[in-house]
């Protein structure tokens, strides 16, 4: 198969069927962490980098090769940045009227702000963007975007498509030594999140090989403190909070998502 791949087992997603519509790095941010190497052209059109309908029909023709419950999600990522795919609704509707097994996307979230970006995911049953930076200026050195593609746009899609979509909205905070794992840091990215309020919120850290060789997972003891409240430390506590937000309630759950794996949109197999 040319588009899908696995199922193989997500941490997150549990066998998941993987999908990838996107050329090797199609992608409209060059992340430092990123293990796919530098984005040597970013991209910021959509286009339809592979024939959609063959991706949905190898995506039915998967399904027939896997015994009923055998998987868990379908979940479109990949080696690049899912929504650059101008026909990624098509794609998605396909798939959601082939199955009743939810499908999930996994992208950056820069081209959420874009009304017609938000209409194709609607369909989605989980849509898991990323948020390694709460400033411009973080945001600009670890994500390297598009230059149009502004921290500011990126938040307000974040905030605009989380008020109008149905299903569950996952952000994933990748986390990095000396760039954005310290108290001012986080206590940025805790008062985007506020804005934000993502069902759940997934904390990762880089492990595999990154695009920029001094790119560093956080101490463990960092990640540790990171996960509960501490009276040193207010801004930890309160990243903490966010991090396990079930918005529906109010109530912050102590599901945690720590793990050796890297960004999710990141991966030519991003599911682990
Ligand atoms: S990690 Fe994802 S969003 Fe970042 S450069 Fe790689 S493919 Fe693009």
């Amino acid at each position: 198969m040319s588009y899908v791949f696995g199922p193989i087992a997500s941490r997150r997603l549990g066998r998941s069927l993987g999908v990838d519509p996107i050329v090797h790095k199609a992608c409209n941010w060059n992340c430092v962490y990123c293990q796919l190497g530098r984005t040597t052209s970013l991209r910021h059109e959509r286009q339809d980098f592979v024939p959609p309908d063959d991706v949905v029909a190898e995506v039915r023709q998967a399904l027939t090769e896997h015994a009923p419950g055998s998987i868990e999600w379908i979940t479109f990522g990949g080696s690049g940045e899912p929504t650059l795919h101008a026909s990624l609704g098509r794609m998605l509707r396909g798939v959601k009227a082939a199955t009743e097994i939810p499908v999930a996307v996994l992208t950056n979230g820069a081209l959420l702000y874009r009304p017609e970006v938000q209409a194709e995911l609607m369909v989605a049953d989980a849509v898991l963007p990323s948020l390694d930076a709460g400033s411009e200026e973080l945001f600009q050195r670890i994500n390297r975007p598009w230059p149009e593609l502004t921290f500011g746009r990126l938040i307000d899609g974040l905030v605009a498509f989380r008020r109008v979509f149905g299903g569950k909205l996952w952000v994933e905070v990748m986390l990095i030594k000396g760039v954005n794992d310290a108290e001012p840091e986080l206590r940025d990215i805790a008062a985007v999140l506020e804005r934000i309020r993502p069902h759940e919120v997934h904390i990762n850290r880089p492990v595999r090989p990154p695009t920029e060789g001094w790119v560093q997972p956080p101490d463990e003891e960092a990640l540790a403190t990171s996960d509960r409240p501490s009276p040193r430390s207010h801004a930890m506590g309160a990243f903490a909070a966010s991090r396990a937000w079930d918005a529906s309630s109010g109530a912050a759950s102590k599901r945690s998502t720590a793990s050796p794996r890297h960004r999710s949109a990141g991966l030519v197999h991003p599911l682990s």
